[in-house]
C-alpha cells in the first residue's frame, strides 16, 4: 500500500516547527527519523495533513555531560547511542538497550525522541527511562516542560505531550557508584520487538541491595515499574530466597495481555525469568 496524499515541510528551527503546529493544527504531524511514522503512513494506519520535518533542526542531536545528568538530544540516533563512549561510560544501561531496537538500518535513522514521543509499550527507551527515572524535556511555544519519565508515559502510544509540543530531548542520570545496569530482553528473533523485557539497576552496600529499580517493558499499556519486586529485594542479601519472593511479587506487579508477540502466562513466566537473569548478572562483582 502506499501513503495517502500529505504536505511536507523541512524546518530549520524550533520557532519555525512550532509555527507549523499551530497553523495545521490536528493534521500536523512531527517526522523524525520516520522510521515508524512512514511505515504507519504506508499502512493508512495515520494519515496527517502535513509532515513537520524536524531532522534539520540544530542542537538536537547532541549528547553532553552536565555535571552528574547526561543529556540527549531527540534527534541522537539508535546509533549513535550504541557507539557512545560516554553513554557506555555514564548510562550503561541504556547502552545496553539500543542494540536491541530493530535491525541496523533502523537504528542509523531512527530517534531516542522519536521512541518516546511514540510510546510504544513494548519499545527499549520507555522502560530504561523509568528504571533511571529520566527526566523528559518538551518544548513549545509557551515554553519548557521537563516532565519525569514514570509520568510521561500515560498509556498505549500516549504520553503527556501536548500535540503543539516537540519533543527535544531527555535527562539521564549518571550511574552512581556501586550500582549495576542490566538490560535484558526475550524475542522471537533478534531484532524482533520483545516479548518481555527487563531494566534493572541493583545498587549494592557491601551483599546488601541498597537500591533497586526494575522496569518491564511489553508487559501493559506503558513502561512497568515493579514495585512489589522491588521491596521484595530491597536490603536484603540478593540471595536464592530473595529472588524467588521477588518473581512472586511479580504477580502483583504485571498483568500482561496478550499481544502478538505471546499469551499472558507466557509474558509472566518470561519476566520471572529475566528478574532471576538479572540479579543473577548483577549479584557477580563487575
Ligand atoms: C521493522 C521495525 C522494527 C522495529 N523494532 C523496534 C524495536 O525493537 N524497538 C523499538 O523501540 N522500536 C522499534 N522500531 C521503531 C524504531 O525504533 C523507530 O525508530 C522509533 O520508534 C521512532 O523513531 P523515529 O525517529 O523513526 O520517529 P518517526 O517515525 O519519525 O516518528 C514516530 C512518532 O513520533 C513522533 N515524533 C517523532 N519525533 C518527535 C519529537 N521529537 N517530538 C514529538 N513527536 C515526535 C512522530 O510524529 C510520530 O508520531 C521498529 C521499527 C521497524 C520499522
Amino acid at each position: 500500500m502506499k501513503a495517502p496524499d500529505f504536505e511536507y515541510i523541512k524546518v530549520t528551527s524550533l520557532e519555525e516547527a512550532f509555527e507549523q503546529l499551530a497553523h495545521h493544527g490536528e493534521s500536523g504531524q512531527i517526522l523524525a527519523g520516520g522510521q515508524s511514522l512512514m511505515a504507519m503512513l504506508n499502512l493508512r494506519l495515520a494519515a496527517p495533513g502535513c509532515l513537520i520535518d524536524i531532522g534539520g533542526v540544530p542542537g538536537l542531536r547532541e549528547i553532553r555531560r552536565d555535571g552528574e545528568t547526561i543529556r540527549v538530544g531527540a534527534l541522537v540516533t539508535h546509533r549513535q547511542l550504541e557507539e557512545s563512549a560516554e553513554i557506555a561510560a555514564s548510562v550503561p544501561l541504556l547502552a545496553q538497550a539500543a542494540p536491541h531496537v530493530a535491525h541496523l538500518a533502523i537504528r542509523n535513522a531512527g530517534t531516542v525522541g522519536g521512541s518516546l514521543a511514540l510510546a510504544d509499550p513494548a519499545a527499549e527507551y520507555p522502560a530504561v527511562a523509568v528504571a533511571l527515572g529520566a527526566t523528559i524535556v518538551v518544548q513549545g511555544a509557551a515554553g519548557v516542560r521537563r516532565i519525569a519519565a514514570a509520568d510521561f508515559f500515560e498509556g498505549f502510544y500516549r504520553t503527556a505531550r501536548q500535540p503543539q509540543e516537540i519533543l527535544v530531548g531527555v535527562e539521564f542520570p549518571v550511574q552512581r557508584s556501586g550500582e549495576r545496569a542490566h538490560f535484558s530482553e526475550l524475542a522471537r528473533r533478534r531484532g524482533d520487538y520483545a516479548m518481555v523485557g527487563l531494566a534493572a539497576v541493583l545498587g549494592f552496600d557491601r551483599n546488601i541491595v541498597s537500591r533497586v529499580r526494575l522496569a518491564f517493558l511489553a508487559v501493559g499499556d506503558r513502561p512497568v515499574l515493579a514495585v512489589n519486586a522491588m521491596a521484595a529485594l530491597q536490603g536484603r542479601a540478593p540471595d536464592a530466597e530473595a529472588v524467588r519472593a521477588a518473581q512472586d511479587a511479580l504477580a502483583r506487579d504485571l498483568d500482561p495481555s496478550a499481544d502478538l508477540q505471546a499469551d499472558p502466562a507466557t509474558k509472566m513466566h518470561l519476566a520471572r525469568v529475566l528478574l532471576g537473569r538479572a540479579v543473577a548478572q548483577l549479584r557477580q562483582p563487575q
